[in-house]
């Protein structure tokens, strides 16, 4: 690695280029006509304009990574012997649908922009990567300024040395801030119409920046999310994100990807409309600066980081706002598996006031389950939530069921009865419910439809089969399901139920009658009137069998135990 570690930067040094090439670049936007019907900014040709006012080549050598190269991923959990390996204007593949590309922006309606990038320790080689795919991927007549927000990192020089970049305004904090008051101080002394968050280990794409823009344009109290594209953090390919997925997240507040309902992916016919997401996708959206300062920023008091988007995203859309997806927006990130820098409060009791606070001031009654699925979030202190109550309050925001109604429907809320509830799941195998037969007047022309699906006809038609597949990773109503204290285990109005004649397990209404009580005996789930228990040896099929001890076929768990809490 080394040598060609050295070469490479013998020739960025060649590359770099003085001060008086910065004025002059930067002079020459500023004078620009903003023309109209551009097409947006391709291709890296500027490349080497983009870093002129920075000796890279001194800059990425300077970084206190060097020292460290015995394990790569030990200061920043990236392989950053990779990262450093690779140009700052490297070319990545253009991840759009091919449709995105024959798409037109009338440049002069829309929004100026501002990029505001908090870091606490970033490596060099990706913080400058990331400055320079904006400032070569973005229409120069558009961008108004970058601001880079150094969060008290332990080497000033870190963020000083790109001060002299075009258009990069630094803003450090001598103490540490965290990602949510970083943010509000660098979007405060942003100048721009419309502000864009990102991390400090991103590149964005081809023409990423005019989709967010248009679509705010269209919709100025929208939060606009890129697709974010995947950066490897072992080997940094960039790989397009594959599935069409919406921001969501569970009952503990934690962020998940989730796919978009069966409803609404059959309406997205056009791959390169724009789709509406629960939350926002990861933490980087365009808001428009008036929509950002009505919706009171980001809550000063949350700490470090975490739940930020939760915030964001809820009071957005339970404020008169919206959270979208714009696909043709594509923006790539460095996904990793831990926090490489330190929570002065610790990294789980920080998470957890985080979530807290957004719970009490945006849940309502549900944030009961909020408590029932974190429960040491009650031992929590979260600070003085009064002021984000009141701007609740003043912007006169829609209730939590509003919310869970109208927007993140597929959330699902467990009932108040429950004892566990969620994913019924074996390993990757989950227990599903089919959807009930529609009673429509072409059944009676098939009359054995009703015997296929369930054995039995006329009266019963609400009843439905139960099988065991792979477990989905969204919250798809098949395969979600309560354990009630009465030991019903129920999905919506019907319960998990054995015929006292066979060992289907089928779903029927809910009667409450024997057939349909279950108990728990370790990770078993007993029948009781037939004293058999769940099991998926014939999956399949879902059965009720012999109960066994130490059986894998008869090991249930819930993807969420709820806990009683005596305080609420
Ligand atoms: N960050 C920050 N101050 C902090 C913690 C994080 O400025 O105290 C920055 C961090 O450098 C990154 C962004 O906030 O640019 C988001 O953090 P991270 O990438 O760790 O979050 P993730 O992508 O894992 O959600
Ligand atoms: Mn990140």
């Amino acid at each position: 690695m080394r040598p060609r570690r050295a070469l490479r930067l013998v020739a960025l040094t060649a590359a770099a280029t003085t001060l008086a090439a910065f004025v002059v670049l930067n002079a020459s936007v500023h004078s620009g006509v903003r023309r109209q019907r551009k097409k947006v900014s391709s291709g890296v040709g500027g490349a080497r304009n983009a870093f002129s006012g920075v000796d890279a080549a001194g800059y990425l050598s300077g970084g206190r990574t060097r020292d460290r190269e015995h394990d790569p991923y030990a200061q920043h959990a990236f392989n950053v012997r990779v990262a450093n390996s690779l140009q700052p204007d490297r070319p990545i593949p253009d991840t759009r649908h091919p449709r995105c590309r024959g798409l037109d922006f009338d440049e002069e309606e829309l929004n100026t922009l501002s990029v505001v990038v908090t870091f606490h320790n970033e490596a060099r080689s990706t913080l400058l990567r990331t400055l320079v795919s904006i400032l070569n991927r973005t229409p120069q007549d558009l961008l108004e300024d970058i601001v880079l927000v150094d969060d008290a990192s332990d080497d000033p020089s870190d963020g000083l040395l790109l001060a002299g970049l075009p258009k990069v305004r630094l803003v450090r904090n001598e103490q540490r801030q965290g990602l949510a008051r970083s943010r509000v101080r660098g979007a405060d002394s942003s100048k721009g119409e419309a502000i864009f968050f990102l991390d400090s280990h991103c590149e964005v794409n081809q023409g990423w920046a005019t989709p967010l823009l248009d679509t705010l344009r269209q919709n100025p109290r929208s939060l606009v999310c890129p697709v974010i594209d995947v950066i490897d953090q072992d080997t940094f390919d960039y790989r397009a994100s594959g599935s069409v997925l919406k921001g969501g997240f569970d009952w503990g507040l934690h962020f998940r990807w989730v796919p978009l309902t069966e409803e609404e992916a059959a309406t997205r016919t056009d791959p390169t409309s724009v789709y509406r997401s629960p939350v926002v996708a990861g933490g980087l959206f365009l808001i428009a600066r008036e929509w950002w300062e009505d919706l009171g920023k980001y809550d000063p008091g949350l700490e470090v980081w975490g739940a930020e988007n939760l915030e964001m995203s809820l009071k957005a859309w339970q404020c008169g706002g919206s959270v979208e997806v714009a696909p043709c927006s594509r923006v790539g990130h460095v996904f990793r598996r831990r926090h490489p820098y330190t929570f002065p409060d610790g990294n789980a009791n920080t998470y957890l006031r985080n979530s807290r606070r957004v719970a009490e001031v945006w849940l309502d009654e549900f944030s009961h389950f909020f408590y029932e699925t974190r429960p040491s979030a009650l031992q929590q202190t979260y600070g003085d939530i009064s002021g984000r109550k009141a701007l609740r309050e003043r912007l006169g925001c829609q209730g939590f069921s509003w919310y869970l109604k109208n927007i993140y429907p597929d959330l699902g809320a467990p009932s108040k009865h429950d004892l566990a509830y969620g994913q019924l799941q074996q390993g990757n195998l989950c227990l599903q419910g089919a959807e009930p037969p529609k009673p429509h007047k072409k059944a009676q022309k098939r009359p054995h439809q009703g015997d296929k699906q369930a054995g039995h006809s006329g009266g019963e038609a609400a009843s439905a089969t139960v099988t065991v597949q792979e477990c989905t990773s969204g919250e798809g109503a098949g395969q979600r399901w309560g354990l009630t204290q009465e030991g019903s285990v129920t999905q919506g109005e019907r319960c998990l139920t054995v015929l006292t004649s066979g060992k289907r397990v089928l779903l029927y209404p809910c009667a409450a009658g024997p057939r349909q009580r279950w108990q728990r005996q370790g990770r078993r789930l007993q029948h009781i009137a037939s004293g058999l228990c769940l099991d998926s040896t014939n999956a399949p099929d879902a059965q009720a069998l012999p109960c066994r001890d130490a059986l894998y076929s008869q090991q249930w768990d819930f993807s969420v135990e709820l806990q009683a809490l005596p305080t609420l």
